[in-house]
Formats: C-alpha cells, structure tokens, sequence
C-alpha cells in the first residue's frame, strides 16, 4: 500500500501533470524534480496512441490520463485491435439469446463500437481520434504464430465467421486475418500519426488479446525504426487483467500489481480528482454492454489514480514459434 503523498509538479509550460514513481518518493523533492524521465505528462504537443484491444480498455486503464490530455489540448488517437465481439455472456445477456448465432456475435461488436465512439465524445474526442481495426476478439495470438503470413489461408473467426476487417476498416488494401497485415497497419498509423507517446497493454496482461497488442505494437514499432531510426517515442504500458488486481480490496487509492516490476522507471501514478473519478464512472456507464455483465469489474478502475510502466527498449520480431500469450 501507498502510504506517503505523491509528489505533483505543475510545469508553467502547459504540461498539467506530472506523476512520480513510487521510488522516486524516496527522493527529496528537489533531487525528484531532476528526473524527468520518472514522469508521465501530457502537454499541448503531445500526441497520443492508445491501444485498447477491446472497447472499454482506454477507459479502464487510462480514463484519468485521457481527461489530463484533453485538459491540456494533446492529441489522440485510440486503436481498437478488436471490437470485442466474442464475448460470448456479453453476447448472451445483451441479445437475449441463449446460443448466439454469427449475426448475434457480429451485431455485439458493433454496439461496442458505438459504445466506444460514445465514451470518447464524452471524454471530448471526436471520431477522427478513433480507429477501429476490425481484427477477430481472441484471435490476435494465434495471429502472432499460426496465422503470420499469407503461406496458409487467414484466421477465421468462430464468432462472425469473418477471415478478414470490413472494407471500411482496412487501411492496408488486402488485410486480412494475418499477423504481417496487422503489424503493417500499426506501423502505417505509427507512421502517419507520428505519436509523442505509445499507451499499450503489457505483455504480462493474463488476457491473450492484450499480451498479444504489445508483440504487435513492438513489432511494429520495429519496422518504422528500421525505416526512420530516429524515430523516438515514450512507451507507456498498462495492465488491465493481472490474476485478482485490483480486488484484493476495495481501497480508494489502487496499488500496484504485487509482484510486478514498475519497468524502467519504477511504477508510475496518475491520481484522479474527485471530478476525473466522476467522469471515468459516467464514461464506463456508456459501455452498457459490459456494464450489465460485468459492471462491478468496470467501477473497480474508477478510483483515485491509475498505474503506467515503461518497458525495456523492445527487440521483438514476429511471428513466434509459441505466442507466450497462451499461457494464461
Ligand atoms: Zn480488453
């Protein structure tokens, strides 16, 4: 547990927050204010890539720093790996049926889409900060392995039966369901965003689609440094499903995930305001689809602050023999 006050610095250049790292805390309060890369901030200039492999992700790891980055007149841009349709009690409880068929599964993803589109608009971003990839809900791991390349037939999903992204999801012409095509299209938004800071799940996140979102986003990471090596960009992870984090109690501040190292930089904290709590539980309400399902899983992230880490500089190149991902 956390038992000493976090140390806040407000810059006068515009960036409203900054969060230390629970080692930096051992630190008098001028030595922390020498060791800016032990902070999270977001400024005017900052631009942000999120990626949630589900809807919903953003929000639960990140519905605080997306309010600061608003706040502070960043950009943003959200990736939706999956729309989460093959939730298969989501599916069940939101449809009403007690066997979904493909057109249940398909019609799920899409009002998670729109809870999506919703939960933004109310956090202050408009459509043109939002990407849906359209790849299959519990698939992206075998993508990583089995299904890499086009020397076999793509991956289907057994929810839609779908083996590729709609048409008006595909950025990269002739996607479909194969690891190369999604690494080409991270790396094009990569690319053509040019983001300041990368906000993904870690590779330890229990769940396989957000494991796999980190191979797939270092993965990409590694084609755009090969073809612009000065290519620089802070990489924050985050951790959504880490065996009974955060409920081992219902605490109002969350603590770290115990047995998880902070990364390079120590565990990083970003606290919430009374008003950032309000507005991260109205945000989450919008996703009534995981709400009626799973509400008590949702509000346990809207309280006083949420946790980032910075991963060691990535060397992954995909595919793999084995995705660790399957693991869990
Ligand atoms: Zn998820």
């Amino acid at each position: 547990m956390l038992s000493r006050s976090l140390g806040i610095i407000a810059l006068s250049s515009g960036a409203v927050l900054i969060a230390l790292p629970i080692d930096a805390q051992k630190h008098d309060s001028q030595q922390t204010a020498r060791l800016p890369a032990a902070t999270v901030s977001v400024g005017p200039t900052t631009r942000m890539l999120l990626i949630a492999p589900h809807p919903d992700d953003e929000v639960l790891a990140a519905g605080g720093l997306l309010q600061h980055l608003r706040a502070a007149r960043g950009a943003l841009r959200v990736v939706y790996l999956t729309d989460g349709e093959g939730y298969r009690e989501g599916v069940q409880a939101e449809e009403h049926v007690r066997a979904p068929t493909v057109s249940d599964y398909r019609a799920y993803g899409h009002q998670r889409e729109h809870e999506a589109r919703a939960a933004l608009r109310l956090l202050g971003f408009g459509a043109g900060s939002i990407t849906f990839l359209g790849f299959p809900n519990g698939g992206l791991s075998r993508m990583m392995t089995k299904y890499w390349s086009e020397r076999r037939r793509a991956y289907r999903s057994p929810y839609t039966k779908l083996d590729r992204p709609s048409k008006s999801e595909i950025l990269v012409p002739d996607t479909e369901f194969r690891g190369e095509d999604l690494s080409e299209e991270l790396a094009q938004i990569i690319d053509d965003f040019s983001p300041t800071v990368i906000v993904v799940p870690r590779k330890e996140d229990q769940h396989a689609d957000h494991c796999a979102a980190w191979f797939f986003l270092a993965d990409a990471l590694g084609d755009v440094r090969r073809a612009h090596p000065d290519f620089d960009v802070d990489l924050l992870n985050y951790i959504i499903h880490y065996y009974s984090w955060p409920f081992e109690d219902d605490a109002p501040r969350i603590p770290p995930p115990e047995g998880l190292s902070g990364g390079v930089s120590g565990w990083l904290n970003v606290p919430l305001s009374a008003a950032e709590r309000k507005t991260k539980r109205e945000v989450l309400a919008l996703y009534k689809s995981q709400m009626d399902v799973m509400g008590w899983f949702l509000n346990g992230f809207a309280r006083r602050n949420e946790w980032f880490s910075r991963p060691a500089p990535p060397h992954v190149a995909l595919p793999l023999r084995r995705s660790p991902c399957d693991a869990f």
